[in-house]
């Protein structure tokens, strides 16, 4: 691993365009728990229930408890070394993007500037029936909240499972990824679709895929490097000068 090592780090400082996908593992060590890992999410709560729109509507305020709750612990939380040191790397290459499956905001507070949310973010809201959007941190006490515009249902703007990603991210990702020379992607067990697909992308078109992961993945033997690790100590070590 340590000649991998090496051999990354040479490619991330001799390359310009590059972007990153990241899953829910680059903000473990945040304290914000996983999907399908150890002790992850989904298997406390039912995803059925809590991330479908069919959920949603049958029980809005249900759904907005475990949003409010999910909120609270995303508000405490900070971004770690690995969100930091890529926030860093941007800083020094003219093409660099982060498509992040995470809702957390945490690569934003880490500095980052060109960062796609490709399942939208915890604290946006959008109105189930008009076009009001907005940003709010706010913790509601009052369940489910109402659109002030038009009094109908609000609902947290992030994409669950069984809805698209909207066309503009996903066209702006593909476009991102068609152009970079390297893909890495960090701690996302590469199993939701459509964003694994961009693992599938840059594999087929013979581009330079870098995988770091605690565990090994479907695509590790297809891609040209798997670093298996935390993302924090491993990113560490392949930005170092
Ligand atoms: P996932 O839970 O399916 O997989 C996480 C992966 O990260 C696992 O393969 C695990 O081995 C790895 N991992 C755990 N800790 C790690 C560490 N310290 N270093 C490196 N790797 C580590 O997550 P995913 O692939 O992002 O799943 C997709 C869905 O989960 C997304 O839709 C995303 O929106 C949602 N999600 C987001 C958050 C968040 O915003 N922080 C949290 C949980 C889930
Ligand atoms: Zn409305």
């Amino acid at each position: 691993m340590i000649v991998q090592i090496q051999e990354v780090r040479k490619i991330l400082k001799d390359t310009d365009k590059i972007v990153v996908l990241t899953g829910a593992g680059i903000s473990a060590e945040s304290g914000i728990p996983t999907f399908r890992s150890n002790n992850g999410l989904w298997e406390k709560f039912n995803l059925e229930e809590l991330a479908t729109p069919q959920g949603f509507y049958k029980n809005p305020r249900k759904v907005w408890q475990w949003y409010n709750e999910r909120r609270k612990s995303i508000l405490s939380a900070f971004p770690n070394k690995a969100h930091y040191k890529l926030a860093e790397l941007e800083s020094k290459k003219n093409f660099f993007y982060i498509i992040t499956q995470n809702i957390d905001g945490l690569h934003q507070k880490a500095g980052s500037k060109k960062v796609i949310e490709f399942h939208g973010n915890i604290f946006r809201e959008k109105c189930t029936k008009c076009s009001y959007k907005t940003y709010n941190e706010k913790i509601y006490e009052e369940l489910p909240p109402i659109c002030p515009k038009c009094n109908n249902l609000l609902r947290p703007d992030i994409v669950w499972f069984g809805e698209n990603i909207p066309e503009d991210v996903y066209v702006q990702s593909y476009e991102i990824v068609e152009k970079a020379e390297v893909l890495l992607y960090i701690g996302t067990s590469a199993v939701v679709y459509p964003a694994a697909h961009f693992i599938e992308q840059s594999i087929y078109r013979g581009k330079i895929v870098i995988e770091i992961n605690l565990e090994k993945t479907q695509y590790s033997d297809l891609v040209n490097f798997s670093l298996t690790g935390r993302a924090s100590e491993i990113i560490e070590s392949i930005t170092k000068i």
